[in-house]
Formats: C-alpha cells, sequence, structure tokens
C-alpha cells in the first residue's frame, strides 16, 4: 500500500520593527531580562495597547509579495489562554479577519529524478499578533523565571494550504519564504534568536484518496532541516500506525533532535478553547486601497522575479539562478561581480563551488567575505583571458582569502603565469614522452587514457602552469607523428 504525505506549515516571523506591536519597547535582543518592559507589554490594569504602524506596513508588503487578498477592515481578537510565559491571559491576535489571506508562494525544488519543478503553494492567510513572554527553566532550583522581553514582540504568522507532499518541497518552501521575507526586508529570520519558528501539520492518506488523514501538528522545529526531518519521522510513524491497524490521534507533537523522534506534547486543543473574542481595546478601522497601493509599489524585484532575470540575462540555469538568489546578499555579490563585465557562466560556478565552501568551511557570510566581487571577478578575468589555468586559480582563492591581496598580485609575486609558450610545452611533452615510452606506445594502440595520464605528467612538469589545452593539443601532435 502506497500513502501520501499531506502537510501544512505555519510559520512565525518576527517583524524587523524598532518597538514591540503595541507599545514603545524595543525589540532588542538579548538584554538584561525583563528591561524591555512597560505597563502595556505587562499587562497592567488601565494600559492600552497602540498598533505599530510599520508592523501593519510589513504585514501588508510581505501579503501582497504573497499574492494575498489584503483585508479592507483591521480587527483584532483576543486569544486566551493561562500560562506564565503570557502577561496579560490572552494574547492579541486576529482570529477571523486576517490582514492577508487567499495567496500563494512559488517553491522550487529537484524531483526524484532531479529534475528542477516548480510549484505554487496556497497561503491560506498571514495574520499579525503579539510574541509571549519565555520562561527559563534550568539551573532554577524553586520553580522557573520568566522573561517578559519578548512579550508583544510583532509577528506575523504566515499558514499555508495542506499543499506540501514531501518534506522536501516543505524545505523547498522555507527556503522560498525566507528568501522572500529577507528581500522585503519584512525580518532578519534568523532562526537562534527565534526569529523564524515554525510549526508543520502533517497527515497521511493512501494513494488516489481525496479524504485528508487526521493530522498531528509538530511544534517549535527550531531548523529547516528539523523540519524536514521531523515531517519524515512523522509521515513513518503514522504510515506504521495505519498498516498496524491502528489510528493517527490529532494530536499536538514535539521534536526531539538527539532521539530524532516526534513525542506527545498534548491532545489538539480547538478554536474553541481559546474563547476568542474582538480586542475591545483596539478599534477596527478600514485600511485605505491607497495605502495598500503604497506598499505594493515599495516592492523590491523578489527572488523569483530576480531568478528568471539570471536566466534570460546571463544564461545560467535553473538550478545555478535559484541557488544564487536565494540569499539576497549572495545574489547582489554576484551581480557586483558581473559589473567587471567577466563571463556571467564563470562567475556563477566559482562563487557556487570555490568561494561558497571557502566561506562555509571558516563560518563566514558573503557579505563579510574577505574576497570583495571587484577580486573575485579578477581573478575569474585572469582565467578567462588564459592567464592562469582554472587549477592554478583554485590555489589563488585561497590565498586571496588568507592575504587579502588581489589575484593578480599573487599571480605575479608567485610567478603562476599559465605557459602557453608552444616552445616550452613541446619541450616538456618531449620529455614526458621520452620517459614514458610504455604509456606513449599505449596511446599510439589506442588506448585513450594513457592521454590523461601523459597530460598530467607535462603539467607536473610545468608546475600546473602549462595551459592544458594546449598540452593536450601538443601532446596529440607529437604522439601521432
Ligand atoms: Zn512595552
Amino acid at each position: 500500500m502506497t500513502y501520501e504525505p499531506v502537510i501544512g506549515l505555519e510559520v512565525h516571523v518576527q517583524l524587523g520593527t524598532k518597538s514591540k506591536l503595541f507599545c514603545a519597547c524595543s525589540t532588542e535582543f538579548g538584554l538584561e531580562p525583563n528591561l524591555n518592559t512597560c505597563p502595556v507589554c505587562l499587562g497592567w490594569p488601565g494600559s492600552l495597547p497602540v498598533l505599530n504602524e510599520r508592523a501593519l506596513q510589513l504585514a501588508i508588503k510581505v501579503g501582497t509579495a504573497l499574492h494575498c487578498e489584503i483585508s479592507e477592515r483591521l480587527k483584532f481578537d483576543r486569544k486566551n489562554y493561562f500560562y506564565p510565559d503570557l502577561p496579560k491571559a490572552y494574547q492579541i491576535s486576529q482570529y477571523d479577519q486576517p490582514v492577508n489571506k487567499g495567496g500563494f508562494l512559488e517553491i522550487e525544488f529537484k524531483n526524484q529524478k532531479g529534475e528542477v519543478v516548480y510549484k505554487k503553494i496556497g497561503i491560506t492567510r498571514a495574520h499579525l499578533e503579539e510574541d509571549a513572554g519565555k520562561l527559563l527553566h534550568e539551573g532554577i532550583k524553586d520553580g522557573s523565571l520568566v522573561d517578559y522581553n519578548r512579550a508583544g514582540v510583532p509577528l506575523l504568522e504566515i499558514v499555508s494550504e495542506p499543499d506540501l507532499r514531501s518534506p522536501d518541497e516543505a524545505y523547498a518552501y522555507l527556503i522560498a519564504l525566507k528568501a522572500i521575507l529577507q528581500y522585503l526586508e519584512a525580518g532578519d529570520c534568523n532562526m537562534e534568536k527565534g526569529e523564524l519558528r515554525c510549526d508543520a501539520n502533517v497527515s497521511v492518506r493512501k494513494s488516489g484518496e481525496t479524504k485528508f488523514g487526521t493530522k498531528a501538528e509538530i511544534k517549535n522545529l527550531n531548523s529547516f532541516r528539523a523540519v524536514q526531518k521531523a515531517i519524515q519521522y512523522e509521515i513513518e510513524r503514522q504510515i506504521d500506525l495505519l498498516e498496524n491497524h491502528g489510528r493517527v490521534v490529532q494530536e499536538t507533537r514535539l521534536w526531539n533532535e538527539n532521539k530524532g523522534q516526534t513525542f506527545l506534547m498534548r491532545s489538539k486543543e480547538e478554536a474553541h478553547d481559546y474563547r476568542y473574542f474582538p480586542e475591545p481595546d483596539l478599534v477596527p478601522f478600514t485600511i485605505s486601497r491607497q495605502t495598500v497601493e503604497a506598499v505594493r509599489k515599495t516592492l523590491p524585484e523578489l527572488p523569483g522575479e530576480r531568478a528568471k532575470r539570471f536566466i534570460k540575462n546571463y544564461g545560467l540555469s535553473d538550478y545555478d539562478a535559484f541557488v544564487l538568489v536565494q540569499e539576497k546578499k549572495l545574489a547582489d555579490y554576484y551581480e557586483r561581480c558581473l559589473a567587471q563585465k567577466i563571463s556571467p557562466k564563470l562567475a556563477s560556478n566559482w562563487i557556487q563551488s570555490e568561494l561558497l565552501a571557502l566561506l562555509n568551511s571558516k563560518k563566514i557570510s558573503i557579505d563579510e567575505s574577505p574576497v570583495k566581487p571587484a577580486d573575485l571577478a579578477g581573478l575569474v578575468a585572469l582565467i578567462e583571458n588564459n592567464t592562469i589555468s582554472g587549477k592554478i586559480a583554485k590555489d589563488v582563492l585561497p590565498a586571496m582569502f588568507e592575504t587579502g591581496k588581489s589575484a593578480k598580485a599573487l599571480v605575479q609575486e608567485k610567478g603562476l603565469i599559465q605557459v602557453t609558450d608552444t616552445k616550452l610545452i613541446e619541450e616538456a611533452a618531449g620529455k614526458v614522452i621520452q620517459a614514458n615510452p610504455k604509456s606513449a606506445a599505449d596511446f599510439r594502440a589506442g588506448k585513450m587514457q594513457a592521454l590523461g595520464f601523459l597530460v598530467g605528467q607535462v603539467m607536473k612538469e610545468t608546475q600546473g602552469k602549462a595551459n592544458p589545452k594546449l598540452v593536450n593539443e601538443i601532446l596529440r601532435k607529437k604522439l601521432q607523428t
């Protein structure tokens, strides 16, 4: 029996505002506990919330980029639950009239055949709400401590339709969403600081079935890899239950990264458990169409459009364009390299294979790269005009990384200029053929691999400086005569 997974994601993203959603307290991270608090975010009697206009603008911006319908009426509701991280014992959220509803996000991923495929994932809604505080349990003997610095920080909860069909699609969705949020400068999306959190709704159904199975919700996944792994585990757990005559129970589960398992947190609560009702302290108001239009006009070029432009203007493959645009800073770096009029394809290859590998190994982000775009372009230009071979360039780049010197300076300093002098190469080739009569004979007898060996020997003889294409040509000529 084959099963089809059905996945929907709920992403909470912290909007990049300086102050909280309903008060003037700072949203700065990492301060002394309870420093960013006031009567409003601590829920003192008589205090009144005032909406942060910037947060609303950012919410509309994200909604517009996700092709959502922007609500005409802005209304907030109280979501009631009693827990020490919530000073008011309710959270101000949006229940039946979210600011954004009914959009979509286009994702791009590799299918099982390794082909790049595109898919539109529906966005059910994206609503504004305030964050809760944080409980600290570790190292405290009697009870727990609470830090309300986060309480009231603006969040946008983005809920997808159950359109995702595999852990890979879920991963691709998160990558695409994060890219859009960063392009919009709606938030930093730093998961370590809790600025982006994800819950996954997972169910399975028999292939061909149109009705959804019973879902489980996995809460508080703190990395995209964790989302992928937790969904995979959950799919297998549910299939196992169904295959063994059990049934899936609707419940909320948590992910244990160390064990690689999800486990029961609580049986699922329903919306009515929260006793939602309109927030009486915030009067509903109309969002004018002019406001929405004004926000729409500020939308920058988004990752999907940028990828399409890279493919069209620079001749990149779908996949290369996709990798470059995922991170805005990386795409910016790439385009700054191209300002030096170098081959777009070669520049893309060098950034994606060599530069990113070096940066990753040293845990440096692209905008802090010691090799600046103009320097990388300088290296690529030297390869393009045959001053150095690609092989030499692979040694030059790490040296640029270490010393901060330009490729040109390093190549001159170390005498790495590629030998295109045919006389020199002919000499070396003659020497190599003489020293390796068996390989020469093998090649003449039709064994093509022997040529590769001989090319390698000539490269060695010239300390890797010979132009490999020329070496190849000269050796063939010499061996065939
Ligand atoms: Zn406050």
